[in-house]
Protein backbone atom coordinates (compact mmCIF):
# COMPACT_ATOMS: atom_id res chain seq x y z
CA UNK A 1 0.00 0.00 0.00
CA UNK A 2 1.32 3.51 -1.06
CA UNK A 3 1.23 6.78 1.07
CA UNK A 4 -0.71 8.52 -1.69
CA UNK A 5 -4.27 9.85 -1.66
CA UNK A 6 -7.00 7.11 -2.25
CA UNK A 7 -10.67 8.22 -3.57
CA UNK A 8 -13.60 6.24 -2.02
CA UNK A 9 -16.16 7.45 -4.59
CA UNK A 10 -19.96 6.57 -4.26
CA UNK A 11 -22.58 6.54 -7.10
CA UNK A 12 -26.10 6.71 -5.66
CA UNK A 13 -27.72 5.67 -8.78
CA UNK A 14 -31.36 6.79 -9.38
CA UNK A 15 -31.32 6.46 -4.98
CA UNK A 16 -32.12 9.09 -2.33
CA UNK A 17 -34.24 11.66 -0.97
CA UNK A 18 -33.72 14.13 1.23
CA UNK A 19 -33.84 12.34 4.28
CA UNK A 20 -30.74 10.40 2.58
CA UNK A 21 -28.92 13.09 3.46
CA UNK A 22 -28.00 10.87 7.30
CA UNK A 23 -26.32 8.37 5.37
CA UNK A 24 -23.88 11.35 4.39
CA UNK A 25 -23.79 12.45 7.81
CA UNK A 26 -23.16 9.22 9.02
CA UNK A 27 -19.75 9.06 6.66
CA UNK A 28 -19.29 12.24 8.04
CA UNK A 29 -18.74 11.58 11.28
CA UNK A 30 -16.96 8.44 10.89
CA UNK A 31 -14.18 10.65 8.82
CA UNK A 32 -14.15 13.13 11.96
CA UNK A 33 -13.26 10.12 14.50
CA UNK A 34 -11.16 8.50 12.27
CA UNK A 35 -8.65 11.26 11.20
CA UNK A 36 -5.84 9.14 10.71
CA UNK A 37 -7.70 7.20 8.17
CA UNK A 38 -9.30 9.92 6.78
CA UNK A 39 -6.30 11.75 6.28
CA UNK A 40 -4.85 9.21 3.89
CA UNK A 41 -8.37 9.56 1.35
CA UNK A 42 -10.78 11.58 -0.34
CA UNK A 43 -14.28 10.82 -0.46
CA UNK A 44 -16.74 11.99 -3.02
CA UNK A 45 -20.38 11.02 -3.06
CA UNK A 46 -22.28 11.27 -6.53
CA UNK A 47 -26.14 11.90 -5.88
CA UNK A 48 -29.10 12.55 -7.80
CA UNK A 49 -29.39 16.05 -9.47
CA UNK A 50 -32.42 16.86 -7.04
CA UNK A 51 -30.60 16.56 -3.89
CA UNK A 52 -27.09 18.61 -4.86
CA UNK A 53 -28.48 21.43 -3.87
CA UNK A 54 -29.59 20.49 -0.71
CA UNK A 55 -27.06 18.05 0.34
CA UNK A 56 -23.75 20.62 0.09
CA UNK A 57 -25.79 23.28 1.76
CA UNK A 58 -25.99 21.28 4.59
CA UNK A 59 -22.56 20.17 4.26
CA UNK A 60 -20.44 22.86 4.25
CA UNK A 61 -17.50 22.75 5.50
CA UNK A 62 -17.39 19.15 6.15
CA UNK A 63 -15.32 16.10 5.17
CA UNK A 64 -16.85 15.09 1.67
CA UNK A 65 -16.91 16.15 -1.48
CA UNK A 66 -20.37 15.98 -3.64
CA UNK A 67 -20.78 15.44 -7.27
CA UNK A 68 -23.37 14.87 -9.76
CA UNK A 69 -23.90 11.71 -12.51
CA UNK A 70 -24.56 13.31 -16.03
CA UNK A 71 -25.32 15.99 -17.59
CA UNK A 72 -26.42 17.51 -21.27
CA UNK A 73 -23.86 18.62 -23.70
CA UNK A 74 -25.28 21.76 -24.16
CA UNK A 75 -22.54 24.73 -22.75
CA UNK A 76 -25.86 27.10 -23.14
CA UNK A 77 -29.80 26.97 -21.79
CA UNK A 78 -31.91 24.93 -24.77
CA UNK A 79 -34.74 23.00 -25.60
CA UNK A 80 -33.73 19.68 -23.99
CA UNK A 81 -36.55 18.76 -22.13
CA UNK A 82 -35.89 17.08 -18.77
CA UNK A 83 -31.72 17.99 -19.19
CA UNK A 84 -29.48 20.01 -17.51
CA UNK A 85 -25.69 21.16 -18.48
CA UNK A 86 -22.91 21.06 -16.83
CA UNK A 87 -22.93 24.84 -15.76
CA UNK A 88 -26.43 24.62 -13.75
CA UNK A 89 -24.91 22.10 -12.19
CA UNK A 90 -22.02 23.61 -11.06
CA UNK A 91 -24.07 26.90 -10.02
CA UNK A 92 -26.25 24.20 -8.00
CA UNK A 93 -22.98 22.97 -6.06
CA UNK A 94 -21.26 19.89 -7.77
CA UNK A 95 -17.65 19.35 -7.53
CA UNK A 96 -17.26 16.15 -9.57
CA UNK A 97 -19.59 14.87 -12.39
CA UNK A 98 -19.66 11.64 -13.43
CA UNK A 99 -19.45 10.65 -16.89
CA UNK A 100 -19.11 8.29 -19.88
CA UNK A 101 -20.91 5.44 -16.88
CA UNK A 102 -21.80 1.93 -18.97
CA UNK A 103 -25.51 2.60 -17.80
CA UNK A 104 -25.32 6.01 -20.05
CA UNK A 105 -23.49 4.07 -22.45
CA UNK A 106 -26.24 1.48 -23.00
CA UNK A 107 -28.60 4.17 -23.25
CA UNK A 108 -26.86 5.21 -26.65
CA UNK A 109 -23.63 7.93 -25.59
CA UNK A 110 -21.15 7.21 -27.76
CA UNK A 111 -17.55 8.34 -27.14
CA UNK A 112 -18.19 11.83 -29.40
CA UNK A 113 -20.95 12.94 -27.02
CA UNK A 114 -19.11 11.65 -23.81
CA UNK A 115 -16.04 14.14 -25.15
CA UNK A 116 -18.59 17.01 -25.27
CA UNK A 117 -19.90 16.39 -21.89
CA UNK A 118 -16.08 16.35 -20.86
CA UNK A 119 -15.19 19.28 -22.69
CA UNK A 120 -18.41 20.94 -21.12
CA UNK A 121 -17.76 20.01 -17.50
CA UNK A 122 -14.37 21.55 -18.00
CA UNK A 123 -14.64 24.66 -19.16
CA UNK A 124 -17.41 25.08 -15.83
CA UNK A 125 -14.53 23.63 -13.24
CA UNK A 126 -15.79 20.36 -12.50
CA UNK A 127 -14.05 17.56 -11.81
CA UNK A 128 -14.18 14.62 -14.11
CA UNK A 129 -15.11 10.96 -12.92
CA UNK A 130 -14.57 9.08 -16.31
CA UNK A 131 -15.86 5.68 -16.72
CA UNK A 132 -14.46 3.32 -19.31
CA UNK A 133 -14.29 -0.03 -19.30
CA UNK A 134 -14.81 -3.30 -21.93
CA UNK A 135 -17.94 -5.21 -22.17
CA UNK A 136 -18.33 -9.54 -21.22
CA UNK A 137 -18.31 -10.27 -25.20
CA UNK A 138 -15.09 -8.04 -25.67
CA UNK A 139 -13.50 -9.29 -22.72
CA UNK A 140 -13.91 -12.87 -24.17
CA UNK A 141 -12.82 -11.69 -27.61
CA UNK A 142 -9.41 -10.77 -26.32
CA UNK A 143 -10.87 -6.29 -26.90
CA UNK A 144 -10.06 -5.22 -23.61
CA UNK A 145 -7.29 -2.94 -23.77
CA UNK A 146 -8.05 -2.08 -27.20
CA UNK A 147 -11.54 -0.94 -26.50
CA UNK A 148 -10.17 1.09 -23.57
CA UNK A 149 -7.56 2.68 -25.88
CA UNK A 150 -10.68 4.18 -27.91
CA UNK A 151 -12.76 5.18 -25.69
CA UNK A 152 -9.93 6.94 -24.20
CA UNK A 153 -9.10 8.11 -27.51
CA UNK A 154 -12.04 9.54 -28.89
CA UNK A 155 -13.38 11.26 -25.58
CA UNK A 156 -9.90 13.05 -24.27
CA UNK A 157 -7.95 15.19 -26.18
CA UNK A 158 -4.48 16.61 -25.10
CA UNK A 159 -5.12 19.79 -24.37
CA UNK A 160 -7.46 18.36 -21.25
CA UNK A 161 -6.15 19.35 -17.94
CA UNK A 162 -5.66 15.46 -16.65
CA UNK A 163 -5.08 17.39 -12.60
CA UNK A 164 -9.29 17.60 -13.18
CA UNK A 165 -9.81 13.76 -14.95
CA UNK A 166 -10.11 10.81 -12.84
CA UNK A 167 -9.95 7.11 -14.79
CA UNK A 168 -12.66 4.69 -13.80
CA UNK A 169 -12.00 1.52 -15.48
CA UNK A 170 -15.33 -0.13 -15.03
CA UNK A 171 -15.81 -3.20 -16.46
CA UNK A 172 -19.30 -3.47 -18.02
CA UNK A 173 -19.80 -7.27 -17.01
CA UNK A 174 -19.01 -6.27 -13.41
CA UNK A 175 -21.21 -3.29 -12.68
CA UNK A 176 -24.19 -4.77 -10.59
CA UNK A 177 -23.47 -7.99 -11.33
CA UNK A 178 -21.23 -9.17 -8.07
CA UNK A 179 -18.54 -10.50 -10.34
CA UNK A 180 -14.98 -8.73 -9.87
CA UNK A 181 -12.31 -9.12 -12.11
CA UNK A 182 -9.43 -11.30 -10.90
CA UNK A 183 -6.59 -9.76 -9.76
CA UNK A 184 -3.82 -10.17 -12.10
CA UNK A 185 -6.19 -9.38 -14.80
CA UNK A 186 -6.91 -5.88 -12.99
CA UNK A 187 -3.17 -4.66 -12.10
CA UNK A 188 -2.33 -5.62 -15.49
CA UNK A 189 -5.46 -3.18 -17.04
CA UNK A 190 -4.82 -0.42 -14.16
CA UNK A 191 -1.48 -0.34 -15.60
CA UNK A 192 -2.05 0.07 -19.37
CA UNK A 193 -4.40 2.92 -18.84
CA UNK A 194 -1.91 4.91 -17.13
CA UNK A 195 0.62 3.59 -19.97
CA UNK A 196 -1.78 4.26 -22.90
CA UNK A 197 -2.76 7.57 -21.81
CA UNK A 198 0.86 8.55 -21.33
CA UNK A 199 1.43 7.12 -24.77
CA UNK A 200 -1.31 8.54 -26.38
CA UNK A 201 -0.73 12.19 -25.95
CA UNK A 202 2.77 12.53 -24.86
CA UNK A 203 2.44 13.51 -21.49
CA UNK A 204 4.73 12.95 -18.68
CA UNK A 205 1.98 12.88 -16.00
CA UNK A 206 0.10 9.56 -14.58
CA UNK A 207 -3.30 9.44 -14.50
CA UNK A 208 -5.27 8.62 -11.57
CA UNK A 209 -7.09 5.23 -12.09
CA UNK A 210 -9.39 3.86 -9.91
CA UNK A 211 -11.78 0.91 -10.07
CA UNK A 212 -15.35 0.48 -10.07
CA UNK A 213 -17.51 -2.92 -10.43
CA UNK A 214 -19.18 -4.47 -7.31
CA UNK A 215 -16.97 -3.44 -4.65
CA UNK A 216 -17.93 -4.35 -1.29
CA UNK A 217 -16.28 -4.38 2.30
CA UNK A 218 -15.25 -8.29 1.50
CA UNK A 219 -13.28 -7.78 -2.05
CA UNK A 220 -12.17 -5.03 -0.73
CA UNK A 221 -9.06 -6.42 1.05
CA UNK A 222 -8.24 -8.12 -2.33
CA UNK A 223 -8.04 -4.98 -3.95
CA UNK A 224 -5.88 -2.82 -1.53
CA UNK A 225 -2.98 -5.02 -2.71
CA UNK A 226 -2.97 -3.55 -5.79
CA UNK A 227 -1.17 -0.08 -4.92
CA UNK A 228 -1.60 0.90 -8.40
CA UNK A 229 -4.96 1.72 -8.02
CA UNK A 230 -5.90 5.21 -6.85
CA UNK A 231 -9.48 3.88 -5.25
CA UNK A 232 -12.83 3.08 -6.11
CA UNK A 233 -15.94 4.05 -7.61
CA UNK A 234 -18.74 2.03 -5.38
CA UNK A 235 -22.40 2.18 -6.72
CA UNK A 236 -24.66 0.18 -4.38
CA UNK A 237 -22.88 -0.22 -1.33
CA UNK A 238 -22.34 3.24 -1.26
CA UNK A 239 -26.33 3.97 -0.96
CA UNK A 240 -25.64 2.51 2.91
CA UNK A 241 -23.33 4.49 5.41
CA UNK A 242 -22.29 1.36 7.05
CA UNK A 243 -21.36 -0.91 4.05
CA UNK A 244 -19.52 2.16 2.56
CA UNK A 245 -17.71 3.03 5.77
CA UNK A 246 -16.67 -1.15 5.99
CA UNK A 247 -15.61 -0.83 2.98
CA UNK A 248 -12.88 2.48 3.60
CA UNK A 249 -11.87 0.40 7.19
CA UNK A 250 -11.68 -2.89 5.68
CA UNK A 251 -9.04 -1.28 2.95
CA UNK A 252 -7.01 -0.13 5.35
CA UNK A 253 -6.97 -2.82 7.62
C1 LIG B 1 -21.33 1.95 -10.47
O1 LIG B 1 -22.52 2.21 -10.58
O2 LIG B 1 -20.46 2.74 -10.87
C2 LIG B 1 -20.96 0.68 -9.83
C3 LIG B 1 -19.70 0.35 -9.76
O3 LIG B 1 -21.98 -0.09 -9.37
P1 LIG B 1 -21.87 -1.36 -8.39
O4 LIG B 1 -20.84 -1.04 -7.34
O5 LIG B 1 -23.23 -1.51 -7.83
O6 LIG B 1 -21.44 -2.52 -9.24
Amino acid sequence: MTNKIKYFIGNWKMFGNLSSFKIINEINKFRRKFKKISSRNKVIICVPNTLIYFFQNKLKGKLISLGVQNCHQSKKYGSFTGSVNASMLKKTGAEFIILGHSENRFDGESNKLIKEKIQSSLDVNLNIIFCIGETSKEKNNGKTFSVIKKQIKESIEKKFDINKIIFAYEPVWSVGTNKVPKIDDLKKTIKFIKFVYKKIYKSKKTPRVIYGGSVNSQNIRTFSSISSIDGFLVGRESQSSKKFIDIIKNYYK
